[in-house]
């Protein structure tokens, strides 16, 4: 029988775990409560001090240090901690999961995931691996907002003989949440993934450590003049270490596979350059060019010279921004 959504004025579950409170757990708080999804949410972090600071910022209805006593009769739980961490959450959270009950997680990389939380789950206990293609370069529980996961992608890479029923609950979840649904295997997300975000991401990690490098240039004219391309290497540069180390720890073979493309791809420009090949540059800029028209088109960029940025960072500024 087809699952039937609730009423958009009933809470979808009765209570929701977030374990993890940074960014990405505390956008989903923010938003849970805006679009009224849940009946309770619970909230549980590692460190007293980042609970604390989720309690004073109001995002939830109870608090725990002890990530058991927040899934204790939860119908949802959601794991947003860091890829490698997954594993011990799980083995804490596992005797208290209410039989029924979904769990998923937002981590980057899925395979690695998988492997960690699957051999935790309890029989009756519904695991569905997810991943919320949305975020910043900024960290904690003051840095998360509602409208984060609006028009963004959330990827599911269900386990087989996954609960049909369940994953359509879930993906009524984070439709309400403002995302669009996709699923396909982990091993293709971890894939898509390293050429998309994580490739980039250590690019960037790269380039700006290599101007550091050059101490002599960093700290004068690098910083001085950052506002050429440089500065959009800061950005991504600066996102989350932990999370970073754990993603490029967690999906190291697809990005390994990543990265020796781009070292092939990088000699033949850099042959190009050498060789005065003009047409080859150019060929090339026109087609990258075309890449980020469509991207634009397909409404995942906007067409700001700020590459978006004010809208992340102040998203209630999209409007104008999208006006303009
Ligand atoms: P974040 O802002 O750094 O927050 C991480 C949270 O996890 C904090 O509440 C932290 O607690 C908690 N934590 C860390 N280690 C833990 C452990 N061993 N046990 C329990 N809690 C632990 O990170 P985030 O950006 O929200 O990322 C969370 C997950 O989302 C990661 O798996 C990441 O791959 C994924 N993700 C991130 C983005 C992004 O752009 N940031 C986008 C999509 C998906 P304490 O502060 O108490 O230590």
């Amino acid at each position: 029988m087809p699952h039937r959504s609730k009423p958009l004025s009933d809470p979808l579950f009765n209570k929701i775990a977030l374990i993890g409170i940074g960014l990405i757990g505390s956008s989903l708080a923010r938003v849970v409560r805006r679009e009224k999804l849940a009946g309770h949410i619970a909230i549980s972090t590692r460190s007293a001090a980042t609970l604390k600071r989720a309690e004073e910022l109001r995002l939830g209805d109870s608090y725990f240090v002890d990530p058991g006593d927040a899934v204790r009769g939860a119908d949802l739980i959601i794991i947003s901690v860091p890829v490698g961490s997954s594993g011990e959450v799980a083995q804490a959270i596992a005797p208290a999961l209410k039989p029924g009950a979904i769990l998923t997680d937002v981590g980057s990389t899925k395979r690695s995931v998988i492997a960690q939380v699957e051999p935790h789950v309890p029989e009756g206990v519904h695991f569905i691996p997810g991943h919320p293609l949305a975020g910043t370069e900024k960290s904690g529980p003051d840095a998360g907002f509602a409208d984060l996961f609006e028009n963004r992608w959330c990827i599911f890479t269900p386990l087989p003989g996954t609960d049909t029923e369940a994953l359509e609950r879930l993906s009524e979840f984070w439709r309400r949440c403002g995302s669009n649904i996709d699923t396909m295997d982990a091993e293709h997300h971890d894939m898509v993934l390293a050429i998309v975000s994580h490739l980039p991401h250590i690019i960037a990690y790269n380039i700006v450590g290599t101007a550091d490098d050059l101490q002599a240039v960093t700290k004068t004219e690098v910083i001085k003049y950052s506002a050429s391309g440089f500065r959009d290497f800061t950005r991504l540069a600066a996102s989350d270490p932990t999370m970073w180390r754990d993603v490029c720890l967690h999906n190291r073979d697809a990005i390994l596979e990543m990265l020796a493309r781009f070292s092939e791809d990088l000699s033949s420009l850099q042959r190009a350059i050498r060789w005065g090949d003009g047409d080859k540059l150019f060929d090339l800029f026109t087609r990258t060019r075309a890449i980020r028209r469509s991207i634009i088109e397909a409404g995942q960029e906007i067409d700001a010279p700020d590459f978006g940025r004010q809208a992340v960072e102040h998203p209630q500024g999209l409007d104008q921004v999208k006006k303009s």
